[in-house]
Parts: structure tokens; C-alpha cells; sequence
């Protein structure tokens, strides 16, 4: 498919982009362009593409998506080399899971060779919005919607695939901070049989009261137990969990459909094979999790996601009281991973898996 490319009329200019991506934090400091792909049934499918100035899109106010909620995303990152070019990790693991979460949500998929190219296009665009901060990337945010206008329930035959970018600073600015968690008693994010694995919109807007609960407990995230029996730990509302144990194993709950097959848990299993670990995919429950933190068996949990790579997890709280795991800091093996997967995303570290992608 041939990319039409609309000129920007007015880009930012290079003074006020310069000052933009000096501090940029998450999520804030959106780039001038886009990606627009569109898909119609009656056209055949996707039929038109596009590489344009980014700006609002027009819905009809019966789009389906904002009555049915017909919508998935990624979030990958590219990130700076040493020899000024740019990488992505693990792109193609992107395309697939989007095209996963689509026929869960009754979506078209788009072919990963088109996915790829709208994404690298969107990237090379606005290459200048690379922040010059250590630990910097461009966060690629690639999402489909239903816009067909119709309010009949059944599965749209339009949609909108759009590609945006925005320029991210370092997660860790001031050093990698252990996060305390909540365990939520009261909410779960996904039931079996449920959209847990697939990466749509609706699963975050269901996690947003538990997280806020997090928030007034004074943590930082919230950790959702299983739907059916709420004892077998999943995930955080969007990083999957490792327990690194002292006999040398390491348990990360299994992909049951109701946790979300993450890149990076699925490169930190690789990763941790390679120390001589021995990981196993397996239910893991919260009262081992406190059994273990307390006699000493666990020696850490990590999170993990594109967003904050490898996180230490220090605490645990619920209502029925708190536990910290280890010393309640950063420990040898979230350091390891974190510095390892770092340094393959940025070139420092050599890319044995072929995990690195050249935009
Ligand atoms: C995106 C996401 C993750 C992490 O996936 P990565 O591919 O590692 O970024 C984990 N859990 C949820 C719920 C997510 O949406």
C-alpha cells in the first residue's frame, strides 16, 4: 500500500520543540505527525493510507466505538544508537499481539508487514523529537477504532488504524524506585473467558477505580488477583510479575487468557534462563507470595512492561496488612535485567536474539 504524505502546514518550530524534549516526561509531548490507515468491508478492506500532520479526528457521534468500545492499542519505543540511528525492540512481536487483540475484539487485522511500515514511517517523521536525555525514546503508540456509524450491536465495518508518537524521558529519573502495591480485594481485570490477554481500551478503564484505590492506600499500583477463586496472583493493571526465588527458580503466572502476554515478560523469561535460572510458568498465590517474602524463600518480585522495563516490587500491602519483599529496595537481579534489556534496546549490550529492529 502506497503512503499518501499531506505536508504540515505549521510544524513547531525547532526553537520550541528543542524546549519540549529537554524534560519531556510521559505522555505529554505529542509529535507533529501521523499515521492513518482506513478500513471499510465494503471497500475491500484497508484502502487508504496516509503520513500526515498530527490533529483531532472527526467521529460521528454514532461511531461505534464510543457506545461499544470496538478499540486496541500497542506501546512500543524506539530507541537512540550510539551511530545516530534508531532501533525498535521486538516490533514484529507488536504487530502479532495486535493482530490477537483484534480478533478478540471482532476487529479486522492488518497485515504486520503494513503495521510495520506505518510504524517506522511515523518514527523516521519525527526522528528530531528524540529527546537528548539519557534513558530517552520515542513511544510509539499505534490504535484501532471502530467509526462506523451505527448503533446496531455487532462488529463495525469501518475502522481507523493511527500511528502517534511522543517523546518520553527516562522512567527512572533519579534512580530506579521499588514500588509498593495494592492488592485489590474488592475489583478484579479479567474474568477467564474475558478480554484480560487482548490490549483493548475497556480493560484499563475497568482498573482505573481500583488503581485510584491504590492511590488513597498510599501505593503506587494496584496488583489484581484471579476472577474465579481471588487467590492466584496476575498482574498489575499493566505490568506482568516475576518471583524470584532463593532456590533458583523463578514463577511467572502462566498466560491463561486472562493476563496479557507482555514483550517484555516474554524476553525477561528468555533472559533469566540464560543466568541458570529455572523459570516456570505456573500459578502462584498470595498467600505463598507472603509465606515466602516472610521466611526468606522469595528473594524479590519484579514487574515488568515497555513503560518501566524492569521494576522492583519493595511492598505489599492489603487490608489484611502489608509484607516486604527482601530488603525492600532494589535487588542483584532487577538490576541485572534492567541494565541488560537497557543495554540490548540502546545497542550497548550485543543483540543475541535478533530482538533489535533498525527503523
Ligand atoms: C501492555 C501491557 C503489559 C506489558 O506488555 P509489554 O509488551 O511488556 O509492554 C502488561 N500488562 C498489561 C495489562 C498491558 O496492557
Amino acid at each position: 500500500m502506497q503512503f499518501t504524505s499531506i505536508p504540515h502546514p505549521a510544524p513547531t518550530s525547532d526553537e520550541d520543540r528543542i524546549a519540549a524534549i529537554q524534560d519531556p516526561g510521559f505522555g505529554k509531548v505529542h509529535t507533529d505527525h501521523m499515521v492513518v490507515i482506513d478500513y471499510d468491508a465494503n471497500k475491500g478492506g484497508w484502502y487508504q493510507a496516509s503520513i500526515g500532520p498530527r490533529e483531532p479526528i472527526a467521529l460521528d457521534p454514532a461511531a461505534s466505538v464510543l457506545h461499544y468500545a470496538q478499540e486496541i492499542f500497542e506501546g512500543m519505543k524506539a530507541f537512540p544508537h550510539a551511530d545516530g540511528g534508531l532501533c525498535m525492540f521486538r516490533p514484529e512481536a507488536n504487530a502479532q499481539r495486535f493482530n490477537a487483540s483484534a480478533r478478540r475484539m471482532a476487529m479486522p487485522e492488518i497485515p504486520e508487514e503494513l503495521f510495520l511500515e506505518a510504524v517506522k514511517l511515523a518514527v523516521q517523521k519525527d526522528a528530531n523529537w528524540m529527546p537528548p536525555v539519557d534513558g530517552g525514546s520515542l513511544y510509539i503508540r499505534p490504535f484501532m477504532f471502530a467509526n462506523e456509524a451505527f448503533l446496531g450491536v455487532r462488529p463495525a465495518t469501518q475502522y481507523k488504524f493511527v500511528v502517534i508518537v511522543v517523546s518520553t524521558g527516562s522512567y527512572f529519573k533519579g534512580g530506579v524506585n521499588p514500588v509498593k502495591i495494592w492488592v485489590s480485594q474488592d475489583y478484579t481485570r479479567a474474568a477467564p473467558g474475558g478480554t484480560g490477554a487482548a490490549k483493548t481500551g475497556g480493560n484499563y478503564a475497568a482498573s482505573l477505580v481500583p488503581q485510584a484505590e491504590a492511590i488513597a492506600q498510599g501505593c503506587d499500583q494496584v496488583v489484581f488477583l484471579d476472577a474465579e477463586e481471588k487467590k492466584w496472583v496476575e498482574e498489575l493493571g499493566g505490568m506482568n510479575l516475576f518471583f524470584i526465588r532463593r532456590d533458583g527458580s523463578v514463577i511467572t503466572p502462566p498466560l491463561t487468557g486472562t493476563i496479557l502476554p507482555g514483550i517484555t515478560r516474554d524476553s525477561l523469561i528468555a533472559m533469566l534462563r540464560e543466568e541458570g535460572l529455572e523459570v516456570r510458568e505456573e500459578p502462584y498465590s498470595i498467600g505463598q507470595w507472603r509465606e515466602e517474602a516472610e521466611n526468606g524463600e522469595l528473594l524479590e518480585t519484579l514487574a515488568c512492561g515497555t513503560a518501566a522495563v524492569v521494576t522492583p516490587v519493595g511492598t505489599v500491602a492489603s487490608p489484611s496488612g502489608e509484607f516486604t519483599i527482601g530488603t525492600g529496595g532494589i535487588g542483584q537481579m532487577a538490576q541485572k535485567m534492567r541494565e541488560k534489556l537497557v543495554g540490548v534496546q540502546n545497542g550497548r549490550v550485543a543483540d543475541q536474539h535478533g530482538w533489535v529492529m533498525r527503523v
